[in-house]
């Protein structure tokens, strides 16, 4: 009862938020989602932990009630004739969705700023427009600003934890297969997860026990077998007689020049916390985390430019024709189509993917980004205690020394809109910088969450804890200690 009028309440906050931080593509009408409520408050089977609880979806992810744009011009009036498993199982669980979040084109960028309908400004800082983080900026913000309980983002280098952290809320990415991407409208595949966004740890929790799933329709869900298997080995963890002291690992890699002081003292002060809380801080070292940032800009980058190949003019979106050209047949022209239909930023990301992939630059750059990717998954095998099931690089005692590492999600604080946009004009790898922090656990698959920490003068950072692959429940059974 509580939840539904609560729900009830926020519904009418929507159009003001909207003007305010510009969070929605497209917010779902307001009479049909009160008489839905209503129903679903009705049938009285409001006991589903998720009955009446209002959420939001990331523009990138496809639903049949309205468009599914990407925050491109390639697929403004793209409507898809299927809807996603994610939005299927919220709504089969009473979840209503408000309606569709910002993000930047694609997924590509850390700020929502590169989107056909403009930034979505954070609202923690009402008065002073600074960026929501991406390129989930849209879910993220909606949480923030309570209109929503939860909401659904992607990571595939970080766009779920970085707005989470800037706009001090939740945000967990969990490992790699954990939740389905069928419906997911593809960047770079091999790295692309669903996550969640929220206020608490409990929502969390309770909407990833709904979609921590295997989906046949999904080739890289992760399959029955393989969950059973991390299920053996996650109940052997809780069983061990030690298993309330952690042993916490902190990569001096992390450890990179620019994190802004506040950073580093809420690092530091979370730090403090676990130690007097019994558990064992360990200073280790991952070297391959130095070559991620790099590794992750070529292989993501040549994922997507593969990826992209399909918005043509002919199967999916917008068409520019030209009737009058005489290069044209029927007025259609590819070439046109995609320099009309794509932003900078995408366009810039399918040159660096096609170079890579390019018969002089495939060697050098793209195989050996791969490589470093492997090496990194070894590195981060070797210092886990529990087992990585898919690489089954055996771990040992003497090998394997923590269950998990800490580190911030991002280098500063929610930078100002204006700031952040002179730096990305001045060059684009100024804003690839910010994903750092983020970008090792995509590369791993890991699960990882973004815990929102307030600093001394008040304003969140956030800090993220990562387990091995599978190792999803006791991340975030771990996070109740920093709540
Ligand atoms: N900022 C990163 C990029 O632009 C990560 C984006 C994401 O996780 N979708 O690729």
């Amino acid at each position: 009862k509580e939840t539904f009028l609560k729900s009830l309440r926020s519904l009418d906050k929507i159009q003001e938020c909207q003007a305010k931080y510009n969070i929605f593509t497209s917010i779902r009408p307001s009479s049909l989602l009160k008489d839905k409520l209503n129903k679903i408050h009705d049938l009285g089977n409001a006991d589903g932990k998720l009955s009446c609880q209002l959420a939001v979806i990331k523009d990138n992810i496809v639903t049949m009630s309205e468009p599914t744009t990407c925050a491109s011009k390639m697929l403004r009036d793209y409507r898809s004739p299927f809807e996603s498993t994610i939005t299927k199982i919220l709504e089969e669980n009473g979840t209503v969705i408000i309606g569709k979040t910002n993000l930047d084109e694609f997924g590509m960028g850390s700020a929502t700023t590169h989107s056909i309908f403009g930034a979505t400004l954070n609202p923690l800082f009402p008065e002073e427009k600074r960026v929501a983080g991406g390129s989930s900026g849209g879910t993220a913000a909606a949480v923030a600003s309570g209109l929503a309980n939860f909401g659904i983002g992607t990571d595939t280098g970080g766009s779920v934890r970085l707005p989470a952290a800037y706009c001090g809320v939740l945000g967990f990415k969990p490992s790699y297969g954990r939740i389905s991407r069928w419906g997911v409208i593809a960047y770079a595949q091999s790295l692309d997860t669903v996550g969640i966004i929220a206020n608490d740890l409990d929502t969390v929790r309770e909407v990833y026990k709904i979609l921590n799933k295997y989906d046949v329709k999904d080739p890289t869900s992760l399959d029955p077998e393989k969950r059973a298997e991390i299920d053996d080995l996650v109940s052997k963890e809780y069983s061990r007689p030690d298993r309330n002291i952690l042993k916490i690992g902190v990569a001096e890699e992390f450890n990179v020049s620019d994190l802004s002081p506040e950073v580093s003292k809420a690092w530091f002060d979370c730090l403090s916390k676990l130690q007097k809380a019994g558990h064992e801080i360990i200073k280790i070292s991952i070297p391959s985390i130095k070559n991620s940032l790099p590794a992750y800009y070529t292989l993501a980058p040549a994922e997507a430019s593969s990826n992209l190949a399909r918005y043509d003019g002919i199967r999916y979106g917008f068409r520019f024709s030209d009737s009058s050209s005489k290069d044209s047949e029927n007025g259609v022209l590819f070439a046109p189509t995609r320099t009309k239909g794509f932003g900078d930023e995408v366009k810039r990301r399918i040159l660096m993917g096609t170079y890579n992939l390019s018969s002089e630059a495939f060697e050098n750059n793209f195989i050996k980004a791969q490589l470093i990717r492997k090496q990194l998954r070894v590195e981060f095998d070797q210092i886990f205690r529990f087992e990585n099931i898919l690489s089954r690089n055996k771990v040992n005692d003497s090998t394997g020394i923590i269950d998990f590492l800490i580190s911030p999600t991002s280098m500063t604080a929610a930078p100002k809109l204006e700031d952040f946009e002179a730096k990305d004009h001045s060059s684009p790898t100024n804003s690839y910088v910010n994903d750092v922090l983020t970008i090792p656990a995509s590369l791993a698959g890991l699960p990882t969450i973004s815990i929102p920490w307030r600093s001394s003068n008040d304003v969140p950072i956030g800090i993220q804890i990562m387990g091995q692959f599978g190792d999803d429940d006791r991340v975030l059974q771990t996070s109740e200690i920093l709540k």
